[in-house]
């Protein structure tokens, strides 16, 4: 990015973007290379700006949620790295639908449902990403969704258009959907949601927490599971069986609790994750002949 289109950036938007950026303060798993900007915009009209300009300068952008489910390369990223923020986290109730902005945080917006009395999104507790990065890999359990709840959108198209995406031209799938074709940024989201006691809801929620606290590494820097499950198994157990659980590369480890966790023990390279994760692949495919799909989106430029 030239030293012109710093200064431009740095003017269409009302919190002075951050240049030259660690990719590792803003993933969870922490790691990653350095993007050319993270832009953050507090509001459609900014967004809008940033993206036209983008499109106009040929800038390639990545939108960033909580990075829970992403890996990003120690290359880093060129381009503008989108944060939604501000009035693009509104969470606004009516009956039994709420619209939310995606850069919602969305713990909170359980947190907001359930104390409305409105039950549906229990599937998502303990997934520490936004609303937008949730719906792109249609975030859920085993079982339910995000996508289940999902009746409208509004996206921004790859060519800078506001429009709004109505339910049947959605597709979501187990950990996957057709969002990033149909759009460049999603702007919100409208969810239909069902009426229930609060603390029924909440009694819910905190099962699920606690049976999480005990199963998964969640007080450790990791990026939820690597791999998606194949058909009638679970990627965790075969992962467990082939005996990688404690398995190091580096300050990589797989997680001794769940071993479809890959856990950064301090100072771990997003190469030592790749590492590990194609290691973690080969041993499953050589054992058990099952080829394991990444769930974890991996980005950015190599070194
Ligand atoms: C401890 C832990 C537990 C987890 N448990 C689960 C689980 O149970 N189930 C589950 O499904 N996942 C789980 N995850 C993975 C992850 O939290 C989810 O995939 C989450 O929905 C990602 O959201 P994010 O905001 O962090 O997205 P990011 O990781 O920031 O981005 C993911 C993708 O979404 C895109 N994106 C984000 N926002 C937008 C937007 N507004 N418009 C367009 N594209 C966008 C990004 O460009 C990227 O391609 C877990 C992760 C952790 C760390």
């Amino acid at each position: 990015m030239t030293e012109t289109e710093r200064k431009i950036l740095t003017k269409l938007v009302s919190e002075p973007p951050k240049f030259n950026e660690p990719m590792s303060r803003h993933t969870t798993l922490r790691v990653g290379g350095i993007a050319d900007s993270i832009v953050s915009v507090h509001s459609l009209g900014e967004l809008q700006r940033v993206v036209q300009f983008a499109l106009e300068r040929r800038l390639p952008i990545l939108v960033l949620g909580e990075g829970s489910n992403l890996i990003v390369r120690n290359g880093g990223i060129q381009g503008i790295v989108l944060k939604l923020t501000g009035e693009l986290t509104q969470i606004n109730f009516d009956t039994q639908e709420v619209e939310v902005g995606s850069g919602t945080y969305l713990p909170h917006l359980l947190v907001k449902a359930a104390q409305r009395g409105l039950s549906g999104l229990e599937c998502c507790t303990g997934i520490p990403g936004t609303v937008g990065g949730a719906l792109i890999s249609n975030a859920g359990s085993a079982e339910e969704f995000i996508g289940d709840r999902v009746r409208r959108l509004t996206i921004l198209t790859h060519e800078g258009e506001l429009r709004v995406v109505e339910r049947d031209e959605i597709k979501f799938g187990y950990r996957q959907s057709n969002l990033k074709e149909l759009g460049l940024v999603i702007v919100s989201v409208v969810l239909g949601l069902t009426f229930d006691e609060p603390k029924a809801i909440m009694e819910r929620i905190h099962r699920r927490w606690r049976y999480r606290w005990v199963t998964q590494p969640v007080n450790m820097p990791c990026a939820g599971c690597i791999f998606k499950n194949p058909p009638n198994e679970r990627a965790g157990r075969l992962l467990d069986a082939a005996g990688l659980k404690g398995l190091r590369i580096g300050d990589a480890q797989v997680s001794t609790i769940h071993a479809n966790f890959i856990v950064n023990l301090g100072n771990a390279k997003a190469n030592e994750v790749l590492e590990l994760a194609e290691l973690m692949r080969r041993t499953v495919k050589e054992k058990f002949d099952i080829a394991l799909e990444y769930e974890v989106q991996i980005v950015g430029k190599d070194e």
